[in-house]
């Protein structure tokens, strides 16, 4: 079938499926991003998603669960029945998302700001309308998110920002889902998201009024800037807030009637074993900070400090490997990495960090098991980048160039790095993607070359043919082969003399054929 047939077809079926009614407001609206499309990109980017912000957070395993009872009530009320899943995650950045299909998640960072589990249900609420009311489906009607559906499928998309020097495994608020959980909903969602979640939190019989004093609080805290960095990296950046919010809400709880469930206590109670290790967990986001700075001491000790208040913590560990990783010592980085996949086997970092210690500790069989573990929770450019290395040492070259492509796609340092040693591959087979050649005639009428290395490793030796064609392109005749030595950089020109002698005429129909290049040593 040809290209132009089948999207015709392709569109022919979007056309069918254009026209809808909008589940929660009721209004008409083109669609199209089925129900089952919205359903499968929930659940293939729910579990990478949850992984590249931070992983689920198992230290207090009974908090999920009461998330998911508060979360549940609401759905039950909703407009909207999809199959709706709740988690909390190891993250200290105050943030809650929703996924197409009703897959959310509130950071731990969020419930230590809430006081009372009404505002809980203000969030959850919230999150429930951006799912059911198709939010994240529209942006991607709108085009604005058309890369989050391929980034889970593409391995090395998920490291964003990553710091080759902090061996650049610390991987936060990057990767798959990213763009989905980071875009920014329009003021009108914003809006709707606060109104029909306010009349959900009523119907499951909560105080509507919690919305308020939660955008209050929000409002407040945005103005103030206070621990505004973390704010505006998390809950702010996606969902706005706003004294039009706060008003718009004060008028809705009116509406729906004040009164119903608090849950202060409730709340309070709940959360006291999360509040009890929040300093360790601030012990730790300083220790993150201090080894972006590189102060690696300090990091070190205020780790160190963590994991003794809190052993059964696996990310204190794992950030203990990558100050190791860091200092070059991967003896020590696989002593903690170890008790890292010990205590969070179903984090990827864990297995990461230990497969890149193995790696640098020569142990390619144990790095590539790690690395592989890690790639099957969270597909990312350092691990696609050594298990290119392990692929290439074992001669099956096909595979590396595999893994090297997918890890060049990150915007990273590793990224650039695999980018070189895909094109070190790459460039004896395939010269004429990386070499650009053109002609010119020098006063004698003497054809040059003009080669342009067009790859980002430095060329040791090119070699191009001149040829001359007819007016459709077929080659006529051919000169010798020319030689040009390096080292040529990445990008630089250089020109040789081709031995042949041609008219100005005769110029245009010159070609290069590119027979070969290698990479220098
Ligand atoms: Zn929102």
């Amino acid at each position: 079938m040809n290209t132009l047939r089948a999207l015709l077809i392709g569109s022919m079926v979007l056309l069918l499926t254009a026209c809808g009614v909008n589940p929660v407001t009721g209004k008409k609206e083109l669609q199209f991003v089925s129900e089952a499309q919205e359903l499968a990109i929930g659940a293939q980017n729910y579990a990478p998603t949850r992984q590249s912000e931070g992983g689920d957070f198992g230290v207090v395993p009974d908090l999920t669960a009461y998330i998911n009872e508060v979360g549940q009530k609401l759905a039950a009320v909703s407009d909207r029945k999809l199959p709706y899943e709740f988690v909390v995650l190891n993250n200290s950045v105050p943030n809650a998302w929703a996924l197409p299909g009703g897959k959310i998640a509130v950071n731990r960072g969020l419930l230590t700001e809430l006081k009372n589990e009404t505002e809980l249900a203000a969030v959850l609420g919230h999150e429930i309308v951006h799912a059911a009311a198709r939010h994240g489906a529209k942006a991607q009607e709108r085009g604005t998110l058309l890369q989050a559906g391929m980034a889970a499928a593409q391995i090395g998309a998920a490291v964003g920002g990553a710091d080759a020097n902090v061996a650049g495994l610390l991987i936060q608020g990057a990767g798959v889902g990213a763009q989905m959980i980071q875009m920014t909903y329009g003021r009108e969602q914003e809006l709707e998201s606060d109104l029909y979640g306010m009349k959900y939190m009523k119907l499951a019989g909560y105080d509507p009024w919690g919305a308020v004093t939660l955008q209050e609080t929000f409002v407040r805290l945005s103005e103030q800037g206070a621990r505004s960095k973390n704010w505006l990296d998390g809950m702010f950046a996606s969902h706005p807030p706003s004294m039009e919010r706060v008003a718009r809400n004060q008028q809705t709880a009116a509406e729906l009637g004040r009164g119903g469930d608090v849950g202060a206590e409730r709340y309070v109670a709940r959360m006291k074993p999360l509040n009890d290790l929040k300093p360790a967990y601030d012990k730790y986001d300083q220790a993150v900070a201090a080894a972006r700075k590189k102060d690696f001491a300090t990091a070190r000790r205020l780790a160190t400090e963590a994991s003794t208040a809190l052993p059964r913590e696996g990310r204190f560990q794992e950030l203990l490997g990558e100050v190791a990783l860091s200092e070059k010592q991967p003896q020590q980085a696989a002593t903690h990495y170890n008790r890292a996949m010990e205590l969070n086997p179903a984090y990827f970092g864990s297995y990461l960090g230990a497969g890149v210690a193995q790696m640098q500790l020569g142990n390619r069989a144990k790095a590539e098991e790690w690395l592989a573990r890690s790639t099957q929770l969270l597909p990312t450019a350092p691990a696609a980048f050594y298990l290119g290395q392990i692929e290439r040492e074992k001669g099956n070259l096909p595979k590396a160039l595999e893994y090297y492509k997918a890890a060049a796609g990150s915007d990273s340092a590793i990224g650039q790095q695999a980018a070189a040693e895909f094109v070190k591959i790459d460039l004896p087979q395939n010269p004429g993607n990386y070499v650009a050649a053109a002609g010119q005639l020098d006063a004698g009428g003497q054809l040059i070359v003009v080669v342009q290395n067009r790859s980002p490793v430095v060329m040791g030796e090119v070699q191009v043919t001149p040829v001359m064609v007819d007016a459709n392109g077929t080659i006529t005749s051919q000169g010798s082969a020319v030689r040009i030595r390096g080292p040529l950089a990445a990008g630089e020109r250089t020109t040789a003399a081709t031995g042949v002698a041609l008219t100005q005429a005769q110029l245009p129909l010159v070609r290069f054929r590119v027979d070969g290049a290698r990479a220098a040593q």
